[in-house]
């Protein structure tokens, strides 16, 4: 069967992707991958269909395998590392949202890590996650220059805990150095426009970053993995091109991934 039913299909080239899934064809496609309170959110805020970067990289996200995108500024990159990842959230037993994560000593403990080279772009993503997060009980903070730390450790303390950080890589290094954020329970990890990371010369950050990331036997160890469903970290990159320290990054921080290229990209 020819899944390809769009033209713009003809823009997806997918490689390395295990048990060959195919692109979404629409949101609420069977068999059902995406919660529906997360459908309706989708519909309600009038992200009628997906786009391809969205319709080729969920379904490989949600089937538990690491990826890079890439393609061009507009594409629709930030829903399609949002949505896998609230998909996560919303899968995790209530039990951890009601109860583990309400220890005060779980507060700082985030469940996500979302890495971006700019402020302005860590405000945007925040913003877009708030849409959603804000209804389905999900704790987003930003952790930017400029924001003062106690403002930090207030929205942590007061909002219950923290499940999802977007963070430009200087300020959450100087935030784990304090004590501020642990990154012990993350599992989930995005570098968005990691190729500007890089131009930007945060390279020798995102190492340092990686440091203080759970090996994959403490992530065993310290989450339950019938309580989050994976055992094993999931890391999406998304970049505009494939430059030779985006290959290194990947090597050495990605397990497999599959690549997925949108239209001339790369
Ligand atoms: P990128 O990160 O690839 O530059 P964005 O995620 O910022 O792209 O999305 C670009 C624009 O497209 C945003 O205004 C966003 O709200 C809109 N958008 C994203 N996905 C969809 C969709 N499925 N349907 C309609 N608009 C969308
Ligand atoms: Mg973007």
């Amino acid at each position: 069967r020819d899944w390809r039913i769009f033209k713009e299909d003809y823009n997806i080239v997918s490689k390395n992707v295990i048990n060959d899934i195919k692109p979404l064809r629409n949101w609420d496609e069977i068999p059902k991958l995406i919660p529906s309170k997360i459908i309706d959110l989708i519909y309600k805020l009038k992200y009628d269909n997906p786009t391809p970067i969205q319709r080729a990289s969920i379904p490989i996200t949600l089937n538990n395998q690491d990826i890079i995108g890439i393609a061009k500024t507009g594409s629709g990159k930030t829903l399609a590392f949002l949505i896998p990842l609230l998909t996560y959230l919303l899968n995790i037993d209530d039990n951890y949202f009601k109860y583990e994560h309400k220890q005060q000593d779980e507060f700082n403990k985030p469940l996500s890590l979302i890495l971006v080279p700019t402020r302005e772009l860590a405000l945007q993503i925040t913003k877009e996650a708030n849409k959603f997060c804000q209804d389905l009980g999900i704790n987003v903070i930003c952790i930017i220059g400029g924001h003062q730390y106690e403002e930090t450790i207030n929205s942590i303390q007061n909002g219950g805990g923290v499940h999802i950080v977007v963070a430009t890589p200087g300020r959450l290094i100087d935030s784990l150095e304090r004590h501020i954020i642990d990154l012990g329970k993350c599992y989930h990890l995005i570098m968005d426009e990691a190729d500007r990371m890089i131009d930007m010369g945060f390279e020798a950050s995102l190492n340092s970053i990686f440091k203080y990331l759970p090996t994959e036997n403490q992530l065993k160890s310290t989450i339950d993995s019938k309580i989050f469903n994976i055992n094993h970290r999931i890391t999406l990159m998304f970049t505009a091109t494939i430059t030779t320290a985006i290959e290194k990054i990947s090597k050495n921080y990605l397990i497999n991934p599959a690549y997925i290229t949108i239209g001339n990209a790369g």
